[in-house]
């Protein structure tokens, strides 16, 4: 029997149709396609990659984005739908699909070129492209405040030093949207810093080979910078000597 979902809020009536739809259609793939599969990978300790070029065919990438970049142009109703009806699948399901849609794809059109538009969107939203979001840190989650992670421009790129810890397809994505702090303005203030880097996973699939391990670099003009509304600056840190790493 098809699951029902309890509704204890009477929040169906206030959906609709074609939300009612996207919910659907959700949880019929989770419930015909995801769950038959996730007892075994989760007894295999795996995320079942299978899954992915089918979130892909059902728009479940980058749902609110428009349809020139390859996504389906709904409502964030819907997309809320869809990450409920995931996530009753697996967590891990759901994280994947909303890193990917609302962590990295959604960053990219607000805040990225044109260019990278072009290039990324389609191809995270088809599941050709798998991309991370890297804010926490070892010793800043809840507070990204104190994030040490800096951008450090040399020339057209920026050269991005630190750690990252607890990132949902940090080991396999192509693609990673970084926070980090960029150097000093001219008025001393710290500024902030999204840098859509492609990652090392990505250039070891375009070159065949594991490559050389170094610092990644962002173009500069894919850096968008803000100042703190209030003006404030912060505390000035050594930069730590690592290079960014990742963890799912
Ligand atoms: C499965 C998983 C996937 C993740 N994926 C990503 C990802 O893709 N990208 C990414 O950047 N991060 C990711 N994270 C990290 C996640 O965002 C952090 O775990 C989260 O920000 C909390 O940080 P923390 O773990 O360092 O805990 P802390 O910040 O140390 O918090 C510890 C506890 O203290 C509480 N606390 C903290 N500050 C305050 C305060 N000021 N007032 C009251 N209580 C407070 C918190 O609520 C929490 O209970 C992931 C985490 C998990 C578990």
């Amino acid at each position: 029997m098809a699951y029902e979902a309890p509704d204890y809020y009477a929040i169906e009536e206030l959906l609709s149709s074609e939300e009612r739809m996207v919910r659907d259609t959700a949880r019929r793939f989770v419930e015909d396609e995801y769950l038959p599969l996730v007892t075994e990978a989760f007894r295999e300790g795996r995320f079942p990659m299978q899954v992915v070029p089918r979130l892909a065919e059902l728009g479940f990438f980058g749902s609110t984005l428009p349809e020139e970049y390859g996504c389906a142009n709904l409502g964030h109703v819907a997309y809320g739908l869809i990450n409920q009806e995931l996530e009753r699948g697996d967590s891990g399901l759901r994280s994947f699909a909303s890193v990917q849609s609302g962590l990295v794809m959604y960053p990219i059109f607000t805040f990225g070129s044109e260019d990278q538009r072009r290039e990324w969107l389609p191809q995270l939203a088809s599941g050709r492209a798998i991309g991370c979001f890297g804010l926490t840190e070892p010793d800043f989650g809840s507070n990204p405040g104190g994030m040490r992670t800096t951008a450090r421009r040399e020339g057209d790129e920026y050269v991005l030093d630190g750690t990252k810890r607890w990132i949902t397809n940090g080991d396999i994505a192509d693609v990673a949207v970084i926070w980090a702090k960029a150097s000093r303005s001219r008025t001393g203030c710290r500024r902030r810093a999204r840098c859509a880097v492609r990652s090392p996973a990505s250039r070891r699939r375009a070159t065949g080979s594991r490559g050389a391990r170094s610092a990644p670099r962002a173009p500069a003009t894919t850096a968008r910078s803000s100042m703190r509304g209030n003006g404030s600056c912060s505390r000035n840190r050594s930069p730590p000597t690592s290079s960014c790493s990742g963890s799912s």
